[in-house]
């Protein structure tokens, strides 16, 4: 039996997926939002592709433990039985795992205790996803849980890309350094990747560029992540649908002292008002790109920042892998955005990277190749599929 149950919960939402990791295919998946609120929405949906079925219903649900039991009724009412495809164990995500957590790793009090001490890294994130292990423990008490951490997969970056160049003493008190976002994904498409041209991945040097509401470009090694853009949160980096990602530290403080902000102002602005939507008025990528179409200036600008900056990270990650075998395209923007994928790769032909005019508009599902045969480096488009590599880890650790 291969079956897991997948649960990313977020401080007002639960999405799950049931797993068939053999198959490599989802049997069912739901999202309930607004947790905590007298208007919830629950959507759950039996089966994939065309022939999936959706189910949706308005329904208050006040607490993580409601989500859960709500989630069981669910899959009582519409399928599949879970007595019949009971899971093997249920992956959870979680966002921050430190310097501690390097690998998925069995759920024990202990553990708990570490996400919740590493909730001062990620506030956000670390307590949402701790109220969902613990909501899921009572749910499927005789099952083992894992958590899969979004950072485990940079843990193999060396030093002097992990490290800020700030007072040491400091930086380890307060544990500042790089940790990198999005691992899940970086890890499962580097792989795919792999799988897609028939080398294996420890032969391989890859660019991933996972191109979401939240953005990451990732340098992966022989398999391992060597350098990635996101840092200690997932605000460094690269710029993304409402968040900044990397400008001259020294503007917090302009902003502090001239424009009146303080902390949570400048976190507010940075974190949800930045980006493409600071930017271009839109923090969603197909609306930027009708705008850009439409001729509006500032969308068109945006786009331009946008994917300059993407250009300036494959620079920089050619320069420190040496070599690129390929670089891949992933997530929402990445998957689907033929312009960005243009736009970014322009003017690299001198490097050895040349795009498929043709190949790069056609659309596709499954992964597929969007370079000319005679570039130097393959250029691929590769989906993502994080629910299924934390269903895949999370099988390996139980199985282990
Ligand atoms: P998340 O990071 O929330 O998982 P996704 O990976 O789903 O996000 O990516 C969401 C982004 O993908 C949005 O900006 C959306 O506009 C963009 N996107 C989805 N489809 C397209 C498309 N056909 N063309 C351009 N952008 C797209």
């Amino acid at each position: 039996m291969s079956i897991v149950l997948v649960v990313n919960s977020g401080s007002s939402s639960l999405k799950y997926q049931l797993v068939d990791v053999a198959a490599g295919e989802p049997l069912a998946g739901g999202l309930i939002e607004r947790i905590g609120h007298a208007d919830g929405r629950a959507s759950h949906t039996v089966g994939h592709g065309d022939d999936a079925q959706t189910f949706r219903e308005e329904v208050g649900v006040p607490d993580h433990d409601a989500a859960f039991a709500r989630m069981l009724e669910a899959f009582e009412a519409h399928g599949p039985s879970l007595a019949e495809h009971a899971p093997v164990a249920v992956g959870h995500r979680v966002v921050q795992g430190g310097a501690r957590f390097f690998e998925p790793t069995v759920i024990t009090e202990l553990v708990k205790i570490n996400i919740d001490e590493l909730s001062v890294l990620a506030p956000l994130h670390n307590p949402a996803n701790l109220a969902g292990i613990v909501a899921a423990e009572h749910a499927f008490p005789g099952v083992p849980h894992v958590a899969v951490f979004d950072t485990a997969f940079h843990q193999t970056m060396p030093p002097a890309a992990y490290t800020y160049a700030i007072d040491r003493e400091l930086a380890e008190k307060h544990r500042i350094r790089r940790y990198g976002f999005h691992g899940t994904s970086h890890r499962f498409v580097s792989r795919a990747a792999a799988e897609f041209l028939e080398r294996p991945v420890e032969e391989l040097r890859v660019i991933v560029l996972h191109l979401g509401n939240g953005a990451s470009a990732c340098a992966v090694s022989g398999g391992r992540s060597v350098e990635t853009s996101m840092g200690m949160t997932p605000l460094e980096g690269l710029v993304m649908g409402t968040r900044s990602g990397d400008i001259d530290p020294a503007i917090l403080l302009h902003l502090e002292r001239r424009a009146g902000l303080d902390a949570d102002g400048v976190d507010d602005l940075l974190n949800k008002r930045s980006g493409i939507l600071g930017l271009g008025g839109h923090g969603d990528m197909r609306d930027l790109e009708a705008a850009a179409e439409a001729g509006d200036p500032d969308a068109e600008l945006a786009l331009e920042v946008y994917t300059h900056r993407i250009r300036a990270y494959v620079g920089a990650y050619a320069a420190q892998l040496g070599r690129v075998d390929a670089i891949v395209f992933t997530a929402g923007v990445g998957e689907n955005s033929a312009r960005v994928r243009e736009l970014s790769l322009e003017g690299l032909e001198g490097f050895g990277v040349e795009l498929d005019a043709e190949r790069n508009r056609m659309r596709g599902s499954g992964a597929r190749r969007i370079s000319t045969d005679a570039s130097r480096t393959e250029v691929l488009v590769v989906p993502t599929n994080e629910e299924l590599e934390i269903a895949r880890q999370a099988l390996e650790v139980v199985e282990r």
